[in-house]
């Protein structure tokens, strides 16, 4: 049996994660992200994939985060007319998220219109909130652990690999008479012991295993995370001064709340305010709460049949009044915002108020990109812009790596680790070029197992491996 498998995305990146695997009758595409961060790479959102949309038979998504699913409008647009399988819970995230990126992607392209600095006339948007609409149309939610049937000697199951809610891997078997293969595709891996999510299951045995790297090359801080958030939070409101938590919207914010609530009732911080101020967290947060009894999700995650994600000192702010309420608030609070890494958003409104006092703690809870005011704060800027006015850093901030969602090199280690045996070949993807080399070198000392470090467009026939 004819077995390729090529790489049109998250191969020398951390986004647009995009797998083409071809059988003589199938073609199975994992994943459809869109490619973030720096302009080269958005750029090649632009351009037309090197397969054609239309000859794809299936679609299998592991999650709903944009990198993985924010290309699909801009897929089902250009002519794929499949289904597109995913865990209910992706389902529901997918929605929310997707509809959020094509309004992005309309308004950039209204921006660059009224500004003139397109070079395209009219500039448009990469796709629209009704080719968002037809993307979910074609959305089917299988549960974990159901076997999907494929058509030709194919199927798939998702497994859980509590990275966020609904996150899987994806295990594949492809048969043709006594032939099998066996493929896992990770996804994004998570975390061991962390509050909210579950631990990730361990990788069901297979002949190919496509691993994501983005922390291949680091370690993150393994001191407990209440600890971590408590020290400088605490410090703040003895000073008099206001937290704000800039946040991604989907799991790191309902995250955040989860271990200041714990914090709270022990005593340990004393019970004030939290304001989610983040229409889309507020969303995210109502969804995880749909799905407590999800395997992505921690199993305490309810008391007395309520969601512990919407405690009473929690207030959530949906509406642009509700937001500049907060402004009128006086005494200590903790503020979490999106975006996560102070790009965009309503978290920019409280950084031109907080960050001009010195009293006042910005505490990074994410990765901070190249090229983005977190990062810039991180590297020391005396003044950022903000809205068209350079806004004064006096406050201070710090920024905690304990609370990514995705393993680090050690955890990814520990989890390729849990395989009855080693596969094959294992592709190390989803990184950028030194973590993916890093942690393919780790593999091969110490799993040990023979890796491959594809690069954007590789195609490979896996009987030839
Ligand atoms: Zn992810």
């Amino acid at each position: 049996m004819e077995v390729n498998l090529s790489f049109h995305g998250g191969a020398g990146t951390v986004t647009g994660s995009r797998y083409l695997l071809s059988t003589g009758e199938r073609r199975l595409l994992i994943d459809a992200g869109l490619f973030q961060g720096l302009k080269k790479l958005r750029l090649l959102n632009w351009q037309e994939p090197d397969f054609e949309p239309s000859s794809v038979d299936h679609l299998l998504l592991t999650h709903a985060h944009i990198d993985h699913s924010g290309y699909l409008p801009r897929l089902v647009r250009n002519g794929y007319s499949g289904l597109i399988y995913c865990t209910p819970a992706t389902l529901d995230l997918a929605k929310l998220l997707l509809m959020d990126a094509a309004k992005i992607q309309e308004e950039d392209a209204k921006y660059a219109n009224k500004k003139g600095f397109s070079k395209h006339r009219p500039a448009l948007p990469l796709y629209t909130s009704e080719d968002a609409g037809a993307a979910i149309e074609q959305m089917r939610a299988v549960p974990y652990g159901e076997w999907l049937e494929l058509g030709d000697g194919a199927k798939a199951r998702f497994l859980n690999v509590g990275h966020i809610l609904g996150s899987a891997m994806i295990e594949l078997h492809l048969s043709s008479g006594i032939e099998e293969t066996r493929l896992v595709f990770s996804g994004d891996v998570g975390r061991y012991g962390v509050p909210l999510h579950s631990d990730p299951m361990a990788p069901p045995a297979c002949d190919f295993l496509v691993v994501e790297s983005t922390y291949g090359n680091r370690a993150h801080d393994h001191r407990p995370l209440k600890t971590q958030l408590s020290e400088p939070i605490k410090k703040t409101f003895e000073r008099g001064g206001i937290v704000l938590i800039p946040s991604f919207a989907v799991g790191r914010a309902q995250l955040v709340t989860l271990i200041l609530r714990e914090l709270m009732n022990a005593g340990d911080l004393p019970n004030v305010p939290i304001h989610i101020d983040s229409p889309m967290a507020v969303d995210a947060t109502r969804i995880y709460s749909h799905h407590l009894k999800d395997d992505s999700l921690d199993e305490n995650l309810s008391e007395d049949g309520r969601s512990r994600l919407f405690p009473s000192n929690v207030k959530f702010h949906r509406t642009v009044e509700q937001s500049k309420a907060l402004n009128e608030l006086s005494g200590p609070r903790i503020i979490i915002s999106a975006s996560g890494m102070l790009t965009a958003g309503r978290v920019l409104h409280h950084l031109r108020r907080l960050l001009p006092e010195q009293r006042n703690l910005v505490l990074l809870v994410g990765y901070q990109a190249a090229g983005t005011r977190g990062r810039a704060l991180l590297e020391g800027a005396r003044a950022l812009k903000v809205h068209g006015r350079e806004v004064p850093v006096r406050a201070r901030f710090q920024s905690l790596q304990g609370l990514s969602a995705h393993a680090d090199a050690d955890e990814l280690l520990r989890w390729l680790g849990s395989l009855e045996k080693p596969p094959r070949r294992i592709f190390v993807t989803h990184g950028e070029p030194e973590a993916s080399q890093a942690l393919a070198h780790r593999i091969e000392d110490e799993l040990p197992a023979r890796c491959l470090v594809p690069r954007l467009h590789d195609d490979f026939d896996l009987n030839s491996l």
